[in-house]
Protein backbone atom coordinates (compact mmCIF):
# COMPACT_ATOMS: atom_id res chain seq x y z
CA UNK A 1 0.00 0.00 0.00
CA UNK A 2 2.49 2.43 1.24
CA UNK A 3 4.61 1.14 -1.76
CA UNK A 4 1.83 2.00 -4.45
CA UNK A 5 1.87 5.38 -2.83
CA UNK A 6 5.09 6.42 -2.62
CA UNK A 7 5.38 4.96 -6.93
CA UNK A 8 2.40 6.96 -7.72
CA UNK A 9 3.90 10.13 -5.94
CA UNK A 10 7.28 9.44 -7.64
CA UNK A 11 5.56 9.41 -11.43
CA UNK A 12 3.09 11.78 -10.90
CA UNK A 13 6.52 14.61 -10.03
CA UNK A 14 8.52 12.63 -12.82
CA UNK A 15 5.38 13.32 -15.36
CA UNK A 16 5.25 16.99 -14.16
CA UNK A 17 8.85 17.20 -14.96
CA UNK A 18 8.58 15.87 -18.18
CA UNK A 19 5.68 18.20 -18.99
CA UNK A 20 7.97 21.07 -18.28
CA UNK A 21 11.07 20.07 -20.19
CA UNK A 22 8.14 19.36 -23.06
CA UNK A 23 6.99 22.77 -22.64
CA UNK A 24 10.08 24.68 -22.89
CA UNK A 25 10.98 22.37 -26.13
CA UNK A 26 7.52 23.31 -27.65
CA UNK A 27 8.44 27.21 -26.81
CA UNK A 28 11.93 26.70 -28.22
CA UNK A 29 10.41 24.86 -31.27
CA UNK A 30 7.63 27.63 -32.28
CA UNK A 31 9.98 30.68 -31.44
CA UNK A 32 13.12 29.04 -32.91
CA UNK A 33 14.52 32.91 -33.01
CA UNK A 34 15.34 31.96 -29.03
CA UNK A 35 18.38 29.53 -29.69
CA UNK A 36 19.32 32.00 -32.92
CA UNK A 37 19.53 34.71 -30.77
CA UNK A 38 23.61 35.64 -29.98
CA UNK A 39 24.08 33.88 -26.89
CA UNK A 40 24.82 37.48 -25.36
CA UNK A 41 21.32 38.63 -25.38
CA UNK A 42 20.06 35.42 -24.07
CA UNK A 43 22.69 35.52 -21.39
CA UNK A 44 20.31 37.45 -18.70
CA UNK A 45 18.10 34.53 -18.44
CA UNK A 46 19.72 31.52 -16.76
CA UNK A 47 20.97 33.88 -14.65
CA UNK A 48 17.65 36.02 -13.64
CA UNK A 49 16.17 32.67 -13.29
CA UNK A 50 18.97 31.05 -10.93
CA UNK A 51 19.05 33.98 -9.08
CA UNK A 52 15.36 34.39 -8.54
CA UNK A 53 14.92 30.16 -8.10
CA UNK A 54 18.25 30.70 -5.00
CA UNK A 55 15.77 33.61 -3.26
CA UNK A 56 12.89 31.60 -3.70
CA UNK A 57 14.14 28.23 -2.06
CA UNK A 58 15.49 30.68 0.74
CA UNK A 59 12.18 32.18 1.16
CA UNK A 60 10.67 28.62 1.66
CA UNK A 61 13.58 27.52 3.65
CA UNK A 62 14.50 24.49 0.76
CA UNK A 63 18.62 25.12 1.42
CA UNK A 64 19.28 22.13 -1.05
CA UNK A 65 17.32 23.75 -3.95
CA UNK A 66 18.76 27.03 -2.59
CA UNK A 67 22.56 25.58 -3.11
CA UNK A 68 22.00 23.80 -6.40
CA UNK A 69 21.01 27.11 -7.88
CA UNK A 70 23.66 29.06 -6.45
CA UNK A 71 26.52 26.16 -7.48
CA UNK A 72 24.64 26.17 -10.85
CA UNK A 73 24.93 30.18 -11.08
CA UNK A 74 28.51 30.36 -10.02
CA UNK A 75 29.34 27.15 -12.89
CA UNK A 76 27.51 29.52 -15.76
CA UNK A 77 29.77 32.57 -14.55
CA UNK A 78 33.13 30.44 -14.63
CA UNK A 79 33.81 31.34 -18.11
CA UNK A 80 34.28 34.39 -17.47
CA UNK A 81 36.39 34.34 -14.05
CA UNK A 82 39.49 36.27 -15.57
CA UNK A 83 42.21 34.08 -13.44
CA UNK A 84 42.72 31.18 -15.67
CA UNK A 85 45.02 28.95 -13.43
CA UNK A 86 42.28 29.22 -10.85
CA UNK A 87 39.76 27.11 -13.04
CA UNK A 88 41.70 24.86 -15.09
CA UNK A 89 40.27 23.56 -18.41
CA UNK A 90 39.90 19.99 -16.95
CA UNK A 91 37.63 21.31 -14.56
CA UNK A 92 35.49 23.29 -16.92
CA UNK A 93 35.19 20.37 -19.35
CA UNK A 94 34.06 18.15 -16.29
CA UNK A 95 31.44 20.40 -15.21
CA UNK A 96 28.87 18.95 -15.49
CA UNK A 97 29.84 15.57 -14.73
CA UNK A 98 31.09 17.56 -11.09
CA UNK A 99 27.47 19.24 -11.26
CA UNK A 100 25.42 15.53 -11.75
CA UNK A 101 27.60 14.41 -8.74
CA UNK A 102 26.73 17.55 -6.80
CA UNK A 103 22.84 17.39 -7.49
CA UNK A 104 22.24 13.47 -6.62
CA UNK A 105 24.50 13.72 -3.19
CA UNK A 106 22.22 16.54 -2.77
CA UNK A 107 19.63 14.47 -3.61
CA UNK A 108 20.36 12.11 -0.83
CA UNK A 109 21.25 14.71 1.22
CA UNK A 110 18.52 16.54 3.54
CA UNK A 111 17.30 20.50 4.01
CA UNK A 112 19.15 21.44 6.37
CA UNK A 113 17.82 25.46 7.20
CA UNK A 114 19.87 28.07 6.15
CA UNK A 115 22.26 28.66 9.29
CA UNK A 116 26.05 28.73 8.41
CA UNK A 117 26.45 25.38 10.10
CA UNK A 118 23.66 23.61 8.25
CA UNK A 119 24.96 25.17 4.94
CA UNK A 120 28.40 24.22 5.49
CA UNK A 121 28.04 21.10 6.39
CA UNK A 122 25.59 20.51 2.83
CA UNK A 123 28.74 21.74 1.49
CA UNK A 124 31.16 19.57 3.08
CA UNK A 125 29.01 16.36 2.04
CA UNK A 126 29.08 17.83 -1.67
CA UNK A 127 33.04 18.22 -1.22
CA UNK A 128 33.01 14.44 -0.24
CA UNK A 129 31.36 13.12 -2.98
CA UNK A 130 33.17 15.40 -5.39
CA UNK A 131 36.39 14.06 -3.83
CA UNK A 132 35.25 10.56 -3.78
CA UNK A 133 33.89 10.73 -7.81
CA UNK A 134 37.02 12.47 -8.87
CA UNK A 135 39.26 9.32 -7.46
CA UNK A 136 37.07 6.94 -8.97
CA UNK A 137 36.99 8.64 -12.26
CA UNK A 138 41.01 9.02 -12.43
CA UNK A 139 41.72 5.57 -11.36
CA UNK A 140 38.95 4.49 -14.37
CA UNK A 141 40.64 6.43 -16.74
CA UNK A 142 43.79 5.10 -15.84
CA UNK A 143 42.40 1.52 -16.31
CA UNK A 144 40.18 1.86 -18.64
CA UNK A 145 41.98 -0.11 -21.49
CA UNK A 146 42.25 -2.86 -18.71
CA UNK A 147 39.12 -2.78 -17.59
CA UNK A 148 37.27 -2.65 -20.76
CA UNK A 149 38.25 -5.96 -21.83
CA UNK A 150 35.87 -7.17 -19.17
CA UNK A 151 33.05 -5.89 -21.00
CA UNK A 152 30.98 -7.32 -23.11
CA UNK A 153 32.07 -7.37 -26.84
CA UNK A 154 28.93 -5.04 -28.19
CA UNK A 155 29.65 -2.10 -25.16
CA UNK A 156 33.36 -2.21 -26.35
CA UNK A 157 32.45 -0.93 -29.27
CA UNK A 158 30.00 1.51 -28.42
CA UNK A 159 31.97 4.94 -29.34
CA UNK A 160 30.09 6.99 -27.60
CA UNK A 161 31.65 10.42 -27.41
CA UNK A 162 32.86 12.94 -25.64
CA UNK A 163 32.38 10.16 -22.45
CA UNK A 164 34.55 7.18 -22.34
CA UNK A 165 32.59 3.84 -21.96
CA UNK A 166 33.19 3.02 -18.43
CA UNK A 167 33.16 6.61 -16.57
CA UNK A 168 29.26 6.66 -18.92
CA UNK A 169 28.65 3.52 -16.69
CA UNK A 170 29.80 4.87 -13.61
CA UNK A 171 27.13 8.03 -14.31
CA UNK A 172 24.50 5.90 -15.59
CA UNK A 173 25.07 3.87 -11.88
CA UNK A 174 25.26 7.65 -10.09
CA UNK A 175 21.97 8.63 -11.84
CA UNK A 176 20.16 5.12 -10.91
CA UNK A 177 20.76 5.77 -7.08
CA UNK A 178 18.92 9.25 -7.86
CA UNK A 179 15.87 7.70 -9.46
CA UNK A 180 16.04 4.69 -6.45
CA UNK A 181 16.02 7.99 -3.84
CA UNK A 182 12.97 10.03 -5.20
CA UNK A 183 11.31 6.25 -5.28
CA UNK A 184 12.47 5.65 -1.81
CA UNK A 185 10.77 9.13 -0.61
CA UNK A 186 9.00 11.14 -3.51
CA UNK A 187 8.51 14.92 -3.81
CA UNK A 188 8.72 17.96 -5.91
CA UNK A 189 12.47 19.20 -4.54
CA UNK A 190 13.79 15.65 -4.95
CA UNK A 191 12.33 14.89 -8.58
CA UNK A 192 13.95 18.67 -9.41
CA UNK A 193 17.01 17.62 -8.30
CA UNK A 194 17.46 14.34 -10.31
CA UNK A 195 16.09 16.56 -13.75
CA UNK A 196 19.04 18.74 -13.28
CA UNK A 197 21.43 16.06 -13.28
CA UNK A 198 19.36 14.40 -16.29
CA UNK A 199 19.45 17.60 -17.84
CA UNK A 200 23.13 18.39 -17.05
CA UNK A 201 24.78 14.83 -18.15
CA UNK A 202 22.99 15.74 -21.53
CA UNK A 203 24.92 18.65 -22.22
CA UNK A 204 27.65 16.79 -21.99
CA UNK A 205 26.52 13.48 -23.89
CA UNK A 206 24.33 14.93 -26.24
CA UNK A 207 24.50 18.80 -26.74
CA UNK A 208 28.03 19.10 -26.83
CA UNK A 209 27.82 22.47 -24.61
CA UNK A 210 26.28 24.31 -27.46
CA UNK A 211 23.07 24.73 -25.54
CA UNK A 212 23.93 25.33 -21.65
CA UNK A 213 21.93 29.01 -21.42
CA UNK A 214 19.02 27.36 -22.67
CA UNK A 215 19.53 23.70 -20.56
CA UNK A 216 19.45 25.95 -17.39
CA UNK A 217 17.27 27.95 -18.13
CA UNK A 218 14.92 25.24 -18.05
CA UNK A 219 16.39 23.45 -15.00
CA UNK A 220 15.63 26.97 -13.37
CA UNK A 221 11.92 27.04 -14.95
CA UNK A 222 11.93 23.28 -13.26
CA UNK A 223 13.03 24.99 -9.61
CA UNK A 224 10.88 27.33 -9.90
CA UNK A 225 7.95 25.48 -10.74
CA UNK A 226 8.65 22.83 -8.26
CA UNK A 227 9.01 25.30 -5.44
CA UNK A 228 5.90 27.12 -6.27
CA UNK A 229 4.41 23.74 -5.86
CA UNK A 230 5.50 23.07 -2.84
CA UNK A 231 4.53 26.06 -1.32
CA UNK A 232 1.13 25.08 -3.06
CA UNK A 233 1.20 21.90 -0.88
CA UNK A 234 1.78 23.38 1.95
CA UNK A 235 -0.65 26.20 2.01
CA UNK A 236 -3.34 23.74 0.74
CA UNK A 237 -2.86 20.37 1.32
CA UNK A 238 -2.83 18.48 4.85
CA UNK A 239 0.41 17.31 5.72
CA UNK A 240 -0.04 14.29 7.58
CA UNK A 241 -2.85 12.75 4.92
CA UNK A 242 -1.52 14.32 1.99
CA UNK A 243 -5.21 15.02 0.96
CA UNK A 244 -6.54 18.44 0.60
CA UNK A 245 -6.72 20.80 4.06
CA UNK A 246 -9.22 23.30 5.27
CA UNK A 247 -8.01 25.99 3.46
CA UNK A 248 -8.32 24.32 0.11
CA UNK A 249 -12.19 23.82 1.65
CA UNK A 250 -12.55 27.28 1.76
CA UNK A 251 -10.89 27.82 -1.45
CA UNK A 252 -13.61 25.14 -3.04
CA UNK A 253 -16.57 27.18 -1.09
CA UNK A 254 -16.25 30.11 -3.43
CA UNK A 255 -16.84 27.41 -6.67
CA UNK A 256 -19.90 26.20 -5.22
CA UNK A 257 -23.65 26.92 -6.85
CA UNK A 258 -26.84 26.69 -5.19
CA UNK A 259 -26.90 23.15 -5.02
CA UNK A 260 -24.43 21.25 -2.76
CA UNK A 261 -24.06 18.56 -0.02
CA UNK A 262 -21.96 19.07 3.00
CA UNK A 263 -21.12 16.05 4.87
CA UNK A 264 -19.01 16.05 8.26
CA UNK A 265 -17.39 12.82 9.11
CA UNK A 266 -15.57 11.60 12.43
CA UNK A 267 -13.03 8.48 13.42
CA UNK A 268 -15.46 6.68 16.07
CA UNK A 269 -13.54 6.39 19.68
CA UNK A 270 -10.60 7.48 18.21
CA UNK A 271 -8.94 8.85 21.40
CA UNK A 272 -9.64 5.25 23.24
CA UNK A 273 -7.78 4.05 19.59
CA UNK A 274 -5.05 5.97 20.56
CA UNK A 275 -4.11 5.21 24.00
CA UNK A 276 -4.67 1.61 23.12
CA UNK A 277 -2.06 1.51 19.67
CA UNK A 278 -0.28 4.72 19.94
CA UNK A 279 -0.68 7.85 18.23
CA UNK A 280 1.80 7.10 15.55
CA UNK A 281 -0.35 3.69 14.79
CA UNK A 282 -3.50 6.13 14.91
CA UNK A 283 -1.17 8.52 12.81
CA UNK A 284 -1.53 5.81 9.62
CA UNK A 285 -5.03 5.10 10.74
CA UNK A 286 -5.62 8.82 9.68
CA UNK A 287 -4.06 8.06 6.52
CA UNK A 288 -5.50 5.11 5.27
CA UNK A 289 -9.06 6.69 6.65
CA UNK A 290 -8.33 9.77 4.39
CA UNK A 291 -7.38 7.42 1.04
CA UNK A 292 -10.75 6.43 1.88
CA UNK A 293 -12.43 9.38 1.90
CA UNK A 294 -10.30 10.86 -1.36
CA UNK A 295 -12.07 7.84 -3.10
CA UNK A 296 -15.23 8.58 -2.83
CA UNK A 297 -17.66 8.76 -5.53
CA UNK A 298 -20.70 10.83 -7.32
CA UNK A 299 -18.26 13.77 -7.81
CA UNK A 300 -17.39 14.10 -4.27
CA UNK A 301 -14.43 15.81 -2.68
CA UNK A 302 -12.81 15.10 0.48
CA UNK A 303 -10.86 17.22 2.94
CA UNK A 304 -9.20 17.16 6.18
CA UNK A 305 -10.91 19.08 8.44
CA UNK A 306 -8.73 18.96 11.35
CA UNK A 307 -7.76 16.50 14.02
CA UNK A 308 -9.69 13.50 13.23
CA UNK A 309 -12.60 14.92 11.55
CA UNK A 310 -13.70 14.82 7.71
CA UNK A 311 -15.51 16.71 5.49
CA UNK A 312 -17.13 15.88 2.03
CA UNK A 313 -18.66 18.33 -0.33
CA UNK A 314 -21.29 17.48 -3.01
CA UNK A 315 -21.51 19.76 -5.95
CA UNK A 316 -24.67 19.65 -7.42
CA UNK A 317 -26.45 16.93 -5.58
CA UNK A 318 -28.95 16.81 -2.91
CA UNK A 319 -28.17 15.34 0.93
CA UNK A 320 -30.23 12.23 -0.58
CA UNK A 321 -27.80 11.70 -3.70
CA UNK A 322 -25.16 11.88 -1.23
CA UNK A 323 -26.09 9.19 0.57
CA UNK A 324 -25.52 6.25 -1.52
CA UNK A 325 -21.90 7.96 -1.44
CA UNK A 326 -21.22 8.32 1.93
CA UNK A 327 -21.88 5.11 2.83
CA UNK A 328 -19.37 3.33 0.10
CA UNK A 329 -16.87 5.49 2.26
CA UNK A 330 -18.40 5.07 5.67
CA UNK A 331 -18.38 0.82 4.45
CA UNK A 332 -14.63 1.17 3.02
CA UNK A 333 -13.28 2.16 6.27
CA UNK A 334 -14.92 -0.12 8.08
CA UNK A 335 -14.17 -2.88 6.27
CA UNK A 336 -10.11 -2.25 5.92
CA UNK A 337 -8.55 -2.82 8.35
CA UNK A 338 -4.56 -1.74 9.45
CA UNK A 339 -1.91 -4.46 9.86
CA UNK A 340 -0.16 -3.66 12.52
CA UNK A 341 2.99 -5.50 14.66
CA UNK A 342 2.21 -7.25 17.78
CA UNK A 343 4.75 -8.27 19.78
CA UNK A 344 4.12 -12.65 20.90
CA UNK A 345 6.13 -15.46 22.22
CA UNK A 346 7.91 -16.82 19.33
CA UNK A 347 6.16 -20.81 18.55
CA UNK A 348 7.97 -23.97 18.75
CA UNK A 349 9.34 -26.20 21.67
CA UNK A 350 10.50 -24.41 24.81
CA UNK A 351 14.32 -25.64 24.30
CA UNK A 352 14.19 -23.97 20.60
CA UNK A 353 12.58 -20.93 22.03
CA UNK A 354 15.73 -18.22 22.00
CA UNK A 355 13.58 -16.03 24.74
CA UNK A 356 12.87 -13.75 22.29
CA UNK A 357 10.06 -12.43 21.69
CA UNK A 358 8.89 -12.60 17.86
CA UNK A 359 6.86 -9.98 16.16
CA UNK A 360 3.39 -10.96 14.70
CA UNK A 361 1.21 -9.01 12.46
CA UNK A 362 -2.51 -8.07 13.44
CA UNK A 363 -5.24 -6.38 11.96
CA UNK A 364 -6.93 -3.50 13.63
CA UNK A 365 -10.36 -1.95 12.42
CA UNK A 366 -12.12 1.86 13.22
CA UNK A 367 -15.49 2.91 11.74
CA UNK A 368 -16.53 6.59 11.37
CA UNK A 369 -19.96 8.56 11.65
CA UNK A 370 -21.01 10.60 8.86
CA UNK A 371 -23.72 13.70 8.61
CA UNK A 372 -24.92 14.94 6.20
CA UNK A 373 -26.66 18.51 5.08
CA UNK A 374 -27.45 20.48 1.88
CA UNK A 375 -28.07 23.86 0.91
CA UNK A 376 -31.34 25.01 1.32
CA UNK A 377 -33.63 27.97 1.89
CA UNK A 378 -33.16 27.72 6.22
CA UNK A 379 -29.37 26.65 5.45
CA UNK A 380 -28.49 29.16 2.56
CA UNK A 381 -24.47 29.83 3.27
CA UNK A 382 -21.67 27.51 3.38
CA UNK A 383 -21.01 27.97 7.11
CA UNK A 384 -24.61 27.26 8.13
CA UNK A 385 -24.76 24.00 5.84
CA UNK A 386 -21.47 22.81 7.62
CA UNK A 387 -23.27 23.45 11.20
CA UNK A 388 -26.57 22.18 9.88
CA UNK A 389 -24.48 18.76 9.27
CA UNK A 390 -22.36 18.86 12.25
CA UNK A 391 -25.95 18.45 14.30
CA UNK A 392 -26.63 14.97 12.01
CA UNK A 393 -23.29 14.23 12.91
CA UNK A 394 -23.98 14.34 16.40
CA UNK A 395 -27.01 12.37 15.99
CA UNK A 396 -24.72 9.87 13.87
CA UNK A 397 -22.84 9.61 17.32
CA UNK A 398 -25.99 9.50 19.62
CA UNK A 399 -27.24 6.59 17.57
CA UNK A 400 -24.41 4.62 18.14
CA UNK A 401 -21.87 5.79 15.91
CA UNK A 402 -21.09 3.46 12.45
CA UNK A 403 -23.52 4.99 10.79
CA UNK A 404 -24.76 8.46 8.33
CA UNK A 405 -27.67 10.19 9.52
CA UNK A 406 -29.22 13.35 7.10
CA UNK A 407 -30.26 16.73 8.63
CA UNK A 408 -33.73 16.95 8.66
P1 LIG B 1 -16.17 10.06 19.18
O1 LIG B 1 -16.58 8.72 18.70
O2 LIG B 1 -17.20 10.69 20.02
O3 LIG B 1 -15.74 10.95 18.06
O4 LIG B 1 -14.92 9.84 20.11
P2 LIG B 1 -13.43 10.28 19.88
O5 LIG B 1 -12.58 9.63 20.89
O6 LIG B 1 -13.06 10.02 18.46
O7 LIG B 1 -13.50 11.84 20.05
P3 LIG B 1 -12.62 12.88 20.81
O8 LIG B 1 -12.93 14.21 20.18
O9 LIG B 1 -12.81 12.76 22.28
O10 LIG B 1 -11.14 12.47 20.48
C1 LIG B 1 -10.54 12.74 19.27
C2 LIG B 1 -9.17 12.13 19.32
O11 LIG B 1 -8.53 12.23 18.04
C3 LIG B 1 -8.28 12.83 20.29
C4 LIG B 1 -6.95 12.91 19.61
O12 LIG B 1 -5.99 12.20 20.34
C5 LIG B 1 -7.15 12.21 18.29
N1 LIG B 1 -6.48 12.91 17.22
C6 LIG B 1 -6.75 14.12 16.68
N2 LIG B 1 -5.88 14.43 15.73
C7 LIG B 1 -5.00 13.39 15.62
C8 LIG B 1 -3.87 13.12 14.80
O13 LIG B 1 -3.45 13.90 13.94
N3 LIG B 1 -3.23 11.93 15.00
C9 LIG B 1 -3.64 11.02 15.93
N4 LIG B 1 -2.99 9.89 16.05
N5 LIG B 1 -4.70 11.28 16.72
C10 LIG B 1 -5.39 12.41 16.58
MG1 LIG C 1 -13.93 14.62 16.73
MG1 LIG D 1 -14.05 10.96 16.88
Amino acid sequence: MAIIISVKAACKSLILQSLIILGCIFVINAYPVITQTPSASLMWLPHGLLTASALLAMQFGHSRLCIASILLLISLMLPWIPIEWLISQVVQDSMPSLLMVTMITLLWDRDRGLMLSGVAISIAVVALSLGLFVVASLLLNQYTSVLITFLPAAMQNLNLTPMPILPLLMTIMILFTGVVRLFIQPSNRHSALLFTALMLISISLYFNRQFPLLVYSIIAIAFFVMILLDGYNMAFKDELTGIDGRRALMQFVSTLGKKYAVVMGDVDKFKNFNDKYGHDVGDQVLKMVATCMNNVGGGGRAFRYGGEEFTLVFPNKTAKQALIYVEEVRAAIESRGFQIRKPGRAKGKPEQRSGKTKETMTNVFVTSSFGIAERNEANNEFTKVMKASDNALYKAKSAGRNCTVINK
